[in-house]
């Protein structure tokens, strides 16, 4: 009731929920309730979750926050949220996203917009919550729910946690089951939870990850009790700092805030470590080839015939276009003509076969410094903090696009990587570090995040 209540005061204007479900949620908790009563319950029994609009969710709303999608309802429920429900949690609504996933800032959504419900010091001015989780990391950090799900393709958990104050963890490739969660660059795509703290955190990724018949890239390596990494002892640990993250033009307090992690790394008893990344420059401009490249070829199966919103036309060629055309939003259009264009005939390897190259070589630039005794790398999440509702999207899209920089790396390595809180910006707004680690170690991520937090 008290987050039924939060929101009905709140979402107004954070627009933070696109659809709310407080009649499944008064159920679920009902049910909950009776469990706990007779001393039964699973890890999440009665906690309140709001889920990211981009996993399918049984008779509920699952629009990708796209008017392609309009109406949409499912009839399966994603492997993530399942494992959810199984483990007693309650569900509050469907979170606000950017467009299929694509974006930094929440402003592709066809729903609108998400607020920051952080300000400036001194000023009233709209803040966007970073992107495309902008409506998990809004809502956990406005206290709409007490923990959210999230999806990763370049940075989408972790920019807008770093965005926010809340912590966002994407796991290594293969952690968390795909299935049913709607494909943005199936290669890349990851979920994973935002949360106000590292133990809720821990706590939440137990339940979301597991092995999964219905993902063929579902990894079966068992999932360890992450609280129990906590408050672990990191002597001894080797923390890389990467040289090519210290870019031109990255504000003072970035760099700042930077120093302060690696102090803390270092009193905590870490040895800290340069190291180079050297195909680091290279990441982004290959994601960009990469993800518009799978989007262009998932985003297929939205042809006005099998799912949400359909344009009647003269034949079946027009139904597709009429559809296609006033159904997608104008950054998956974007995307779209990026990624057909990468991959027609004529482009193929000069583009697309090349970008898979040099992830490979970002890969193995990880692996060589994994190899050489690194334990996890620290970098800042982003190169800014929160910006201002238009600020960007009325710049170029590159301009947005430079808000992944340092997270897209990790995911074209299939590499976990957390955000957790670790400061404010000289104008009072939350700023996050982010740790990356070896494959399928999010263990040590948690213990070091502990150290941060
Ligand atoms: N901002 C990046 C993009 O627009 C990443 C999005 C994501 O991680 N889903 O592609």
């Amino acid at each position: 009731d008290a987050y039924l209540g939060a929101i009905e005061a709140a979402n107004d204007k954070l627009n933070a929920y696109i659809v709310e479900t407080p009649d499944q949620a008064r159920a679920m908790a009902a049910a909950s309730d009776a469990k706990l009563a007779k001393g039964e319950g699973g890890a999440l029994e009665g906690i309140p979750l709001g889920i990211k609009d981009l996993f399918a969710t049984k008779g509920v709303h699952t629009q990708a926050a796209s008017g392609i999608l309009h109406d949409f309802k499912p009839r399966y429920e994603s492997t993530v949220t399942q494992n959810l429900w199984d483990d007693g949690a309650v569900m509050l609504g469907k979170l606000n996203m950017d467009e299929f996933a694509m974006g930094s800032s929440n402003e592709t959504s066809a729903y609108g917009p998400v607020v920051n419900p952080w300000r400036s010091t001194g000023s009233n001015a709209d803040l966007v919550p970073g992107g495309s989780s902008g409506g998990s990391a809004a809502a956990v950090a406005a206290w709409l729910c007490a923990g959210a799900t999230a999806t990763d393709t370049g940075g989408s958990i972790r920019q807008p946690a770093a965005f926010t104050g809340t912590v966002g963890v994407k796991p290594t490739y293969g952690r968390c089951s795909r299935w049913g969660v709607v494909a943005f660059a199936s290669s890349l795509d990851q979920a994973g939870p935002i949360t106000r703290d590292v133990r809720d955190a821990a706590i939440l990724l137990k339940s979301m990850a597991s092995v999964d018949t219905k993902d063929t890239t579902s990894v079966d390596i068992p999932v360890p009790d992450y609280e129990q990494a906590l408050g672990g002892s990191i002597a001894g640990k080797t923390i890389g700092i990467p040289k090519e993250y210290r870019m031109d033009g990255m504000p003072a307090e970035i760099e700042e805030l930077w120093q302060t992690g690696i102090a803390w790394m270092r009193e905590a008893g870490a040895e800290i470590r340069d190291i180079s990344l050297p195909h680091t420059k290279y990441a982004l401009p290959a994601y960009y080839i990469v993800a518009p490249a799978e989007a262009s070829s998932n985003l297929a199966r939205y042809d006005g015939v099998r799912y949400g919103k359909r344009e009647p036309g003269e034949d079946i060629q027009a139904l597709y276009e009429n559809t296609r055309a006033s159904g997608f939003g104008q950054e998956v259009q974007r995307r779209i003509m990026i990624g057909t264009y990468v991959l027609s005939a004529g482009y193929y390897d000069a583009y697309y076969k090349q970008a898979q190259r040099v992830r490979t070589l970002i890969k193995q630039d990880f692996e060589k410094v994994y190899a050489d005794g690194v334990d996890a790398i620290l970098t800042p999440t982003t190169p800014s903090a929160a910006f201002g509702v238009n600020e960007m999207a009325t710049a170029s899209p590159i301009e947005m696009y430079l808000n992944d920089i340092f997270t897209v790396t990790v995911n074209m390595a299939g590499l976990p990587g957390m955000s957790v809180p670790a400061g404010l910006s000289k104008d009072g707004l939350p700023l996050g570090l982010q740790l990356i680690g070896r494959p399928f170690d999010e263990e040590t991520l948690f213990t070091l995040g502990s150290v941060i937090e």
